[in-house]
């Protein structure tokens, strides 16, 4: 029998990380990436500024220590996490310049979960006794619950039906909801938020200080992170990959498939679709024995990112590597000098729907200047800015989100990307797992 001829069709996260794990069993691997560069939605681009070239992530990305697939990739192609990624307890400082508040909640290094969660609750700055008594309950019910609901509800909903006060919910509940959903949480699925919290502080794998729930801040430029290492690794073992190579249709040939690109036709036998869900249905639309494959991502609705770069005098130093600002169009600060050498510059970033989509990038980025300027008042002018809108940054984590399994009702045909099969919301681990994934099944049916 001869071997599988394997084509992945997009050079995201899920993409790679199948080839990846293909290539490592000695597969024949061809990876198809419609733009110039690999990393999809986490990669980084080159910007001009000042005579000087600039990079910049398209979006400011964090991962958590939860991300175990994630890690062990890294991990398998050489790169060091230490090298590359700030590891912080988990933490969220955030000011209100209005009301000259400021709310602040830190975990310990030091001690173990759920004590160090406990602590951060109840000596967190800026929540009534109350409140942190109503947090302490309600992730103790979590914790019993083994943070599963019987019936999927809006998040909004949930935390009121666990008398959450509209202050706790704002300063905590909400913003935790997007950074990890990226979803309002009025339409925001609870189930998807508590497989979150779950991740990171019901399984306790804890080794050498590190846990679940620290952040990981990216130190370098994201595509030297994932995409450059990753493309050295699968291409180093064989791995074809045709950059700026769009797949514009798949048809069912004989025992396979044909996929059309610009290199013209080539066969495979195996297919695996690694491309956003919004990319899906265009691309076998011309098939029509493919065709109810489509509607699996009928119901997809998309959540944007805004990324808004400012760059300021080198010697800038903010208090903190990242600072939430409430009452803002700003949702969160972070200092890339701090994290990434990227002296003076700053990143911004404001997820999801609102009144920012309304203005040009030179008023939002005026605007969000103006923000900074009072919630950091030794800020001086900015010397140049760069608004990175991801419109379709993520799907919406809705409630009961139909998510397709990674094996399609046709043979040897699979999907990967952060919204296929799992419970996770669209993160970069979400891609990474589904990708192994997906790469598991074609190695399991091949033996
Ligand atoms: C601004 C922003 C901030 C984010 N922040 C975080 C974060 O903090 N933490 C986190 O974990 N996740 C974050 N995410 C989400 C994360 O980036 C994504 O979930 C993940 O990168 C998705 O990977 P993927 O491989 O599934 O899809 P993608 O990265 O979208 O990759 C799909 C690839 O397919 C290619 N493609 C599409 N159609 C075709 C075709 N016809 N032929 C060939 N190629 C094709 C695309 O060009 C793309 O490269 C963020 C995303 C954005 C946009």
């Amino acid at each position: 029998m001869h071997k599988p001829q394997i084509a992945i069709i997009g050079g995201g996260c899920a993409g790679l990380s199948a080839a990846a794990s293909l290539v490592d069993q000695g597969y024949a691997v061809t990876l198809f990436e419609a733009s110039t560069a690999l990393g999809g939605r986490a990669r980084t681009v080159a910007v001009k500024r000042n005579t000087r070239l600039h990079l910049l992530d398209n979006g400011q990305h964090i991962l958590i220590g939860a991300y175990s697939a994630t890690l062990a990739l890294l991990d398998k192609i050489g790169v060091d996490e230490k090298q590359v990624l700030l590891r912080l307890p988990l933490q969220m400082v955030t000011r209100n310049c209005q009301q000259k508040t400021v709310f602040s909640f830190k975990s310990l290094a030091y001690l173990p979960t759920p004590f160090d969660l406990l602590f951060a609750l109840l000596s967190c700055q800026g929540l009534r006794f109350a409140d942190r008594l109503a947090a302490i309950k309600l992730m103790t019910y979590l914790k019993i619950r083994r943070y599963q609901i019987d019936h999927d509800c809006p998040l909004a909903d949930f935390l009121l039906l666990h008398k959450q006060s509209t202050h706790l919910i704002s300063l905590l509940w909400e913003p935790l909801c997007l950074a990890a959903l990226n979803t309002p949480i009025a339409i925001a699925s609870t189930q998807i938020f508590l497989n979150a919290l779950r991740d990171s502080f019901a399984k306790q794998k804890t080794s050498k200080g590190k846990k679940n729930s620290d952040f990981l801040l990216p130190k370098t430029d994201l595509s030297s992170i994932l995409a450059q290492p990753l493309s050295s690794y699968i291409s180093a073992k064989g791995a074809e990959i045709k950059l700026n190579n769009r797949v514009t249709s798949i048809q069912l040939a004989d025992h396979g498939f044909s996929l059309e690109s610009q290199d013209g036709l080539s066969f495979f036998s195996h297919v695996i679709i690694a491309t956003p869900p919004a990319n899906l249905a265009k691309l076998i639309a011309a098939c029509p024995q493919l065709h109810q494959l489509a509607t699996v991502t009928h119901g997809y609705q998309y959540q944007p990112i805004y990324t808004i770069y400012l760059q300021y005098a080198d010697n800038l130093k903010l208090a903190n590597v990242m600072t939430g600002l409430s009452g803002t169009l700003t949702q969160w600060v972070f200092d890339k000098g701090q994290l990434c050498q990227q002296h003076g510059l700053i990143a911004v970033v404001i997820s999801g729907t609102g009144y920012h989509q309304t203005l040009s990038h030179e008023a939002l980025a005026l605007q969000v200047a103006e923000e900074l300027r009072l919630a950091f008042p030794d800020l001086s002018e900015p010397l140049w800015h760069q608004v990175i809108a991801e419109k379709r940054a993520t799907f919406s984590c809705t409630i009961d989100l139909a998510r397709p399994a990674h094996k399609t009702q046709q043979n040897n045909l699979y999907l990967a990307g952060d919204y296929s099969h799992g419970t996770y919301p669209a993160t970069i681990e979400g891609a990474v797992r589904s990708g192994i994934a997906c790469a598991n099944l074609i190695i399991q049916s091949d033996n």
